[in-house]
């Protein structure tokens, strides 16, 4: 199953969460919502806060979110499309950018990390657009604590909120 998104420009943490999921979150601060979403190109998933965006395209490919909190709307995706943890590959995308990070040799970023990190990690992958190096760290964990959490509670049930930092 390949799901892509476009979420307007309210919805940007929401779209950095989607892309920590590992999917293809199209959002663009600089333009406005309704403008944005009528260039979307067929196939993404409309991730909408705006009434007349969801009266405008209906409600087949389109998520009408109304929850204020980040992690919050998280959920509701994912209870929208009946999403699983298996459906995700969490930290398999450059947040920033949004494409997919690669492999890349150890050697060649030894200068260009924090020498503990070159010393104690072994995988490194880095973005093919912004050159941002990652590893798996701490704050890895963390957030990969908080996703397996999101798909394990149930509906409804509250969930960590200070997700993302
Ligand atoms: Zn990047």
């Amino acid at each position: 199953m390949k799901i892509s998104f476009a979420a307007e420009k309210t919805l940007g943490k929401l779209s950095k969460w989607l892309r920590i999921l590992g999917f293809d979150a199209l959002y663009d601060p600089e333009v406005n919502g309704g403008e944005f979403i009528d260039n979307v190109q067929a196939g993404r998933i409309l991730l909408t806060r705006t009434r007349r965006v969801q009266e405008k395209h209906g409600s087949s490919s389109l998520i009408f979110i109304r929850a204020n909190d980040p992690f919050d709307q998280l959920r509701e995706v994912i209870n929208a499309l009946g999403l699983k943890f298996e459906d995700t590959r969490p930290f398999s995308r450059c947040i920033e950018c949004n494409v997919s990070i690669e492999p890349i040799e150890k050697e060649s970023v030894r200068n260009r990390v924090p020498d503990y990190v070159w010393d104690t990690q072994e995988n490194f992958q880095q973005c093919g657009r912004c050159r941002k190096i990652f590893w798996p760290g701490s704050h890895t964990q963390r957030s990969m604590e908080r996703i397996r959490r999101l798909f394990e509670s149930g509906v409804g049930e509250k969930v960590d909120k200070n997700a993302l930092e």
